[in-house]
This record gives structure tokens, C-alpha cells and sequence, in this order.
């Protein structure tokens, strides 16, 4: 008989870091601002930084942000944030060394 509940659901989200992630989709900060994906296009604003697709839970707003910036994110659309960052349709790869 086998009742395993996985240890490991989809790929290494649950393993080693359970803080909460600012980066994880599904996030969303205390501006409601929702993390959808990891584009993994290279930030404009900060080196070293990637951006995430996130979405405002107040207006629906598609934008991208980096990944430091997330946990304090205000929508440009409807909170005055500071514009996003471009936002590419890519696809879940990502490509390596861009
Ligand atoms: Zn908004």
C-alpha cells in the first residue's frame, strides 16, 4: 500500500526555502501585488536581478518588477508605483547566458 504525499511537489519550491518567498508565483505583497511568473529577462533597474511578472490585485495590472523590489511593490497603474519594468513574452525557458 502506498500513500507517499510526495515530498516533492512541482520542482524545488518546498524543499529548502518555506519562508515565504517574495518571488514564489503566487505571492502576493501587502499592496496586493501578485507574483504570476519568473521571466527570467535580466532586470533594467538593478544588476544581478530578474524580473518577475506580477499583477495588481486591485486593478489587474500586467507588469514586470524585480525580484528585490517585490515585497514592497506598489502598481504603477493604480498606486503610484514607480513604472514597471518591460515585460516579454518569452515562455518558461529561460535562455542562459543572455
Ligand atoms: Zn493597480
Amino acid at each position: 500500500m502506498k500513500l507517499t504525499p510526495s515530498p516533492y511537489r512541482g520542482r524545488s519550491s518546498t524543499s529548502a526555502a518555506t519562508q515565504s518567498q517574495t518571488t514564489a508565483p503566487g505571492f502576493s505583497n501587502s499592496n496586493r501585488q501578485k507574483v504570476i511568473a519568473a521571466t527570467g529577462a535580466p532586470s533594467t533597474s538593478r544588476a544581478n536581478q530578474s524580473i518577475y511578472h506580477l499583477r495588481c490585485g486591485l486593478c489587474g495590472h500586467d507588469y514586470g518588477c524585480n525580484g528585490l523590489d517585490i515585497k514592497a511593490r506598489l502598481c504603477p497603474s493604480c498606486q503610484s508605483g514607480a513604472p514597471g519594468e518591460p515585460l516579454r513574452e518569452r515562455g518558461p525557458m529561460f535562455d542562459f547566458g543572455v
